[in-house]
């Protein structure tokens, strides 16, 4: 199946322990590289430019003087060791490099020789490197080895968060030309037709109008999937992988289910039909901001009222962290634009509202008629996505990130069961794929690094019976679909929160 080494399971042990380094195991391991046809519609040069030491070193400059973050985590580090074992992608590969402080240090050894006194004079004494190719060509490896979960920064007794480091480092090698083929091919799709997928308009409608066929013979009860409806009170932006992955699709159908038993109008966006922002993977703010305007755009011309937000982890980082800034959902756009929205969006709902949020609330109001022993099949555990549960919260509660989604589940779900504490909740384990990670080229390393989740999971499996792990994440559903197999364990146990819900609401009797 494998031409590498499928790391074993320890299910004696809640989390890996640390393993026997074997150095530079992972350094050939590298995403294919963008094209010109991908870089070039972002802004950035289509291949590597000629003096592009200088370039990196000017683009560095500009990052340290734009995120004070990034110069302080650069300077703070005192080596103390909390993080090094933290990482998936360490504990998965025995690579020391992906311990979090060594992928910084790839970094930071650049940015001292550079930005600092020590480092200009006497480079040696203070780990110090010049921008050589080589450095370029391990940047590349290594900081395409992280998936910017900051499991690493819970740990860290400075709060240094690599993830940002690797967003920053991703950055200046787009501004050299050295791009990732993955992310920025898909960003290019995103920024012309409005989805990860490139899927068009008529595409979009036609598989919409499927889907409704398929829940009126599953239900024999009409549930509309609506794309484009000027005046509906909720604009639904969800991951493109919704309307086609599996198990991502039964979740979508739970969301129909959940507005149609609610009486809620809503709508889909043809011109923003992509939750996923794959500029903050990048680390670049300004593709992050062309991505998030579509949806300003679709939202001021649909005239909603409501924008909530489907399973999608970084999308909900990306739309609860940043959307106010980038377009103004929310506080703290100045523009004309932004201002006009937060005027447009009722304010007595959170703008935007995570999907979870919106069905718990119609949960605890009773307007859900629900049946649990639909799932009775199941013995449930849930798998905390990173973004939502490190860079995020849902509700009025700090918490609620955690709580929400288990609240949803257990009202649906008789048999629920969560994995050990070191590896859910903000201690939770990246499912190895996230951060732009997802793609063929990486899948040695997306395979080892989803060993520690694996593990957790093999627990809960052995001891309780657990045959269903629910997330929401498109990445982490996509992810563990492809490398649950590789464990000996059914693709088929990863399930979406809103297909539970969808299989135990009750809407009507079949004709
Ligand atoms: S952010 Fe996550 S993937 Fe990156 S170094 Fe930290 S633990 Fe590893
Ligand atoms: S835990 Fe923080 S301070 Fe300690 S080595 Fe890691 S990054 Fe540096």
């Amino acid at each position: 199946m494998a031409d590498y080494e499928i790391p074993k399971l320890n299910p004696e042990l809640d989390v890996p322990e640390i393993p026997a380094l074997e150095p530079d195991k992972m350094a050939g391991l590298k995403p294919f590289v963008a094209a010109p046809a991908h870089q070039e519609p972002l802004g950035f040069p289509g291949e590597l430019v000629d003096n592009w030491q200088q370039v990196a070193i000017d683009k560095m400059g500009e990052l340290l003087g734009k995120y004070r973050s990034l110069q302080v985590y650069l300077d703070s580090c005192v080596k103390c060791g909390a993080c090094t074992d933290k990482c998936h992608y360490f504990l998965g590969t025995n690579d020391p490099k992906n311990m979090p402080v060594a992928r910084q240090d790839l970094l930071r050894s650049v940015y001292r020789r550079h930005f600092t006194f020590a480092g200009k004079y006497f480079p040696k004494l203070v780990g110090a490197r010049d921008l050589t190719e080589e450095v370029l060509d391990e940047w590349y490896s290594y900081f395409h080895q992280c998936s910017q979960c900051r499991r690493c920064s819970v740990y860290c007794p400075y709060g240094i968060d690599t993830a940002e480091i690797s967003m920053a480092a991703r950055e200046i090698m787009d501004a050299v030309g050295k791009g990732q083929k993955y992310c920025n091919e898909i960003l290019g799709k995103v920024l012309k037709i409005g989805n990860n997928l490139g899927l068009p308009e008529p595409a979009l409608v036609d598989t919409l109008e499927g889907l409704e066929e398929d829940i009126k013979m599953d239900t024999g009860v009409d549930v509309r999937l609506p794309v484009d409806v000027k005046g509906a009170e909720v604009l639904l932006i969800t991951p493109s992988a919704d309307f086609f992955a599996e198990p991502h699709i039964d979740g979508l159908i739970g969301y129909a289910k959940v507005f149609h038993q609610a009486g809620i109008s809503w709508t889909l966006s043809s011109y923003a039909s992509e939750a996923g922002n794959f500029g903050m993977f990048i680390g670049s703010y300004d593709t992050m901001r062309k991505a998030a305007l579509r949806i300003r755009q679709a939202a001021l011309e649909l005239g909603v009222k409501r924008i909530v937000v489907g399973e999608c982890g970084h999308a909900w980082r990306v739309a609860y962290s940043f959307w106010n800034t980038l377009t103004g959902v929310g506080a703290g756009a100045d523009d004309p634009f932004g201002q006009m929205l937060q005027k447009q969006l009722d304010p007595r709902y959170p703008q935007p509202q995570h999907i979870c949020e919106l069905t718990s609330d119609l949960i605890d109001r009773g307007a859900l008629k629900l049946d649990k022993s639909a799932n009775d099949h199941r013995v449930v555990t849930f798998h905390d996505s990173c973004n939502v549960a490190r860079a995020t919260r849902m509700g009025d509660r700090p918490g609620g990130q955690f709580e929400i989604p288990r609240k949803v589940i257990q009202s649906v779900c008789a048999n629920y069961v969560d994995m050990a504490p070191d590896t859910i909740r903000q201690n939770t384990f990246c499912c190895g794929g996230g951060g732009g990670l997802l793609t063929d080229d990486l899948m040695e390393i997306r395979v080892k690094g989803a060993m520690p989740r694996m593990q957790a999971l093999d627990q809960v499996m052995n001891e309780n019976g657990v045959n269903t792990m629910a997330s929401i994440c498109a990445i982490c559903k996509s992810q563990f679909s492809k490398v649950l197999p590789y464990y000996d364990k059914p693709m088929h146990m990863i399930a979406s929160v809103h297909q539970l819900v969808s299989d135990s609401i009750i809407l009507g009797a079949k004709e």
